[in-house]
Parts: structure tokens; C-alpha cells; sequence
């Protein structure tokens, strides 16, 4: 990361830095939605939903084409015929550092969690526990209590929340591994975010996996907000299973698409269980109709449904730019512009005392700060607001920022910057 002191908070340092960045281009190849105030708005929540690449449309007028002039005939000889469609989406694997048929595109995000848990948390009366962040999104709370409900525990049973200390605002590693390291005897399933939604916090998450793994568990991760935004290897890392969702770093759409990981050795052994659909079986029978299912090898095995097309369009959209790029140089500049915020933002603070808030996420991180406020903060996320920046609160008090390398600009945290100098 670069040290803070070679940054400087002025225009001219703002615009040379944007002048020098390799992925500068990017920015016109997105929407950015106008301001009221405004040409272009201060965009900083890609981490919830990102921006539309200009090349969307022509991916799904492609399809609608396809349907409209071939009908059902589309799915074998459409120009990407939709049979065959998930086998277009085979670059996802090198967002999240896995072989290609450790990945596939399917489904939403919450649906894939319930299926991989399916998969691989299979509790005993021996080992039925789960190790968890304490605060995780919601629909991951709600996914793991109903699952182990499902099993007919209950929660404070089989549920273990690891929280930060005292007066601290993210996991330390070591509490993280010491209490996997203490539940050994009973623990079945450690089941992380790569990024922590609310703090920003990024796990350690090779070193969750082995400890997960040293205490006869299985280690998977929601990577909603880490797909796209970290380099990650998961198939190194040697992680079980995992999912994310395509919308928040990976800008294809609300409600877009989501993948999944299977690490091979879970993938190509067709006794994993599972719940199966048509989708997931031996492709080239797949039409035999025939009793009996044979999974696909690999994460594809974990299909039901036949491809949503047009929101996997949206995707394919997204992912060309992505294969363009690569995870290395997107990081790469997404670590400057983050550190560049930060830097902005302690700067203001340092010169204008109605600044009060403090930033809660710590150095292992991706790109994202979020800053935890006081009864004033409201004011000054409606302040900001008002003044184009696209921010988001999160419930009670934290406003998070998300600078994005696809189209953020080092202009925009400059803007932001001036912008929290003027607050009262
Ligand atoms: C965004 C997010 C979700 C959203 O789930 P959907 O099924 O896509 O609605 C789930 N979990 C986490 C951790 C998220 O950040």
C-alpha cells in the first residue's frame, strides 16, 4: 500500500494521479449516473450495486434478438446458445483465483448458500457446530439458523459467534483461530465473509481454511463483497466451498447473478451430496429425461435450473471488462484510491472539528472505509447526500464508502474531500 505521505490533497495531485492511472479509460466504459448539482454523481457504493458497463444493452438486445428471431431454437444455434450457456462464464474463475470447473454461474446468492450447506454442513450428534462472524449480513444469519434448525438444533446449540473485544471494532485473526482451535471436538462448519459488510474488515482467510481443516472441519465463505474486489485464490487456499453475489464489485445488475466454488475435491466426486436438478446433470444426456441423476463433474453439478439468460447477459458484459483488466491491476489501483480516501478523509478531519466520526476498518481491507459516527452523523450523510456523493448509512451509524477501480476517479475522493472540509 502506498504510504500516505506521498499523497498530497489538491487538485493538481488529484488530476496528475488520474492522468498516470492505466485504467483511467475505464471510466467512460460505465453509466455514471448525473448529480442534481452536479455533471457527474460522487458514485462510492459499487460495494452495494455497481454502476452499468455501456456494453450491457448490446449483450441483451444479442439475446432478445436470438429469442425473437429463432424462438425455441435459440438454445442450440443462438449465437451464444443458451444450452451451453453457464460454459460462456468460465473467466469467473480467475476472479476468485479457482480452476474452471470449480466455478459456475447460477442462481442468487442467498439460494446457492442453502444449496452449498446442503452440501457441506452435515452435522453429527458428534460435530454439528458452526463458527461464524458475530453481525454478518443478514441473509447469512437468517441462512445458517434456519439451516441448523433444519437439522433440529438450535441456535445458541450450534452457533458460535466470534465478536471483537471489548471497545474493538474488528476480529483479531488470533481470536478468529483460537476458538476454531477450541471447538475442535465439536465443530463442523466455519463459515466466514471474505469482507466484512459493515466494518470492511478482509479475513484471513487461508489461514481460517487451514485452521478450519486442522480441526476436522470444512471452511466456506461468502464473498459478496470480496468477488471482484480482493485478490483471492481459492483453490490454493484449499477453501471448501464458497459463493458471491455479481451486483456489488462486479456491476452486473440488481439482482444479478451469483457463483459459486466447489473445490474440486468436493467437485468431481460425484457422491458429494446434494440436491439436484436437470441442469446439473451429465450434460451430454442431459435430454435422455432418463431416472437416475448424474451430476456433471465440477461446481456445474451443482445446477438446477436452466441458465436465466438475461441477466446472465448483464454479466457476461461485466466479466469481458474484467478479463480485460485482471484481478492483479484492478487490486492494485483499487488499493491506492482507497488509501488515497483514507488519507482525504483524515486530512479533513484534522482541520474541521465537525467532522466526528472515526474510521472502524482496519488495514486488511479492500476497497472500502467505513466511518462510525455519532449523533451528528446523520446530518452529515444527509449533507453529503445533498451534494451528489452516493454514500450508504448502515444501521445504526455507519457510513460506508466504496471508491471502485473500474471508474472511480482520484478526482472524485479530492471532490469528496472538499466537500467534507465545507461541512458545519
Ligand atoms: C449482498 C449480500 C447478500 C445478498 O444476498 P442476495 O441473495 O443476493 O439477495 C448476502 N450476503 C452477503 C454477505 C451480502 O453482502
Amino acid at each position: 500500500m502506498m504510504a500516505s505521505e506521498q499523497f498530497e490533497s489538491s487538485l493538481e495531485f488529484a488530476m496528475q494521479m488520474d492522468r498516470e492511472d492505466k485504467l483511467a479509460e475505464y471510466r467512460s466504459k460505465f453509466f455514471i449516473p448525473e448529480g442534481k448539482n452536479r455533471k457527474e454523481q460522487l458514485y462510492f457504493t459499487g460495494n452495494s450495486l455497481g454502476l452499468q458497463p455501456k456494453s450491457v444493452i448490446n449483450h441483451i438486445e444479442q439475446e432478445l434478438k436470438d429469442w425473437k428471431n429463432l424462438g425455441v431454437e435459440g438454445h442450440f444455434h443462438g449465437k451464444n446458445p443458451w444450452f451451453y450457456y453457464h460454459h460462456f462464464f468460465k473467466s469467473e474463475a480467475n476472479v476468485v483465483g479457482a480452476k474452471e470447473q470449480e466455478v459456475v454461474v447460477m442462481n442468487n446468492l442467498t439460494v446457492n448458500l442453502h444449496l452449498l450447506l446442503v452440501s457441506f454442513y452435515r452435522p453429527t450428534k458428534q460435530r454439528y457446530k458452526i463458527i461464524m462472524e458475530a453481525g454478518a449480513f443478514p441473509s447469512d444469519m437468517y441462512v445458517i439458523e434456519s439451516q441448523v434448525k433444519h437439522h433440529g438444533f438450535t441456535y445458541d446449540e450450534a452457533v458460535i459467534e466470534v465478536k471483537p473485544k471489548e471497545g474493538e471494532h474488528h476480529l483479531r485473526d488470533e481470536d478468529i483461530l483460537n476458538i476454531i482451535n477450541e471447538n475442535k471436538d465439536e465443530l463442523a462448519l466455519v463459515f466466514f465473509s471474505g469482507v466484512q459488510y459493515y466494518t470492511g474488515q478482509a479475513f484471513d482467510m487461508p489461514a481460517i481454511t487451514k485452521a478450519a481443516h486442522d480441526a476436522g472441519a470444512l471452511a466456506g465463505f461468502d464473498l459478496a463483497h470480496a468477488a471482484g474486489n480482493l485478490l483471492l485464490k481459492l483453490h490454493d487456499w484449499d477453501v471448501d466451498f464458497a459463493a458471491w453475489c455479481t451486483y456489488k464489485y462486479m456491476n452486473s445488475g440488481p439482482g444479478g447473478v451469483s457463483g459459486i466454488f466447489v473445490h474440486e475435491k468436493h467437485g468431481n466426486n460425484p457422491d458429494t451430496p446434494r440436491f439436484a436438478g436437470w441442469w446439473g446433470h451429465k450434460e451430454d444426456d442431459r435430454f435422455m429425461m432418463r431416472r437416475g441423476f448424474i451430476p456433471e463433474p465440477g461446481a456445474a453439478g451443482w445446477q438446477l435450473s436452466n441458465a436465466p439468460v438475461m441477466t446472465m447477459a448483464v454479466h457476461k458484459a461485466s466479466l469481458e471488462l474484467f478479463d480485460e483488466v485482471g484481478m492483479e491491476a484492478l487490486v492494485e489501483k483499487g488499493k491506492r484510491l482507497n488509501a488515497y480516501l483514507e488519507y482525504i478523509v483524515k486530512k479533513a478531519q484534522d482541520e474541521n472539528p465537525a467532522l466526528e466520526f472515526e474510521i472502524i476498518t482496519p488495514d486488511s481491507r479492500g476497497c472500502q472505509l467505513s466511518m462510525l459516527t455519532n449523533e451528528n452523523g446523520k446530518r452529515l450523510f444527509d449533507y453529503l447526500t445533498d451534494n451528489d456523493v452516493i454514500a450508504d448509512w448502515r444501521e445504526p451509524n455507519v457510513i460506508r464508502l466504496a471508491p471502485v477501480p473500474f471508474y472511480n476517479s482520484f478526482r472524485d475522493i479530492y471532490d469528496f474531500g472538499s466537500l467534507l472540509s465545507s461541512f458545519s
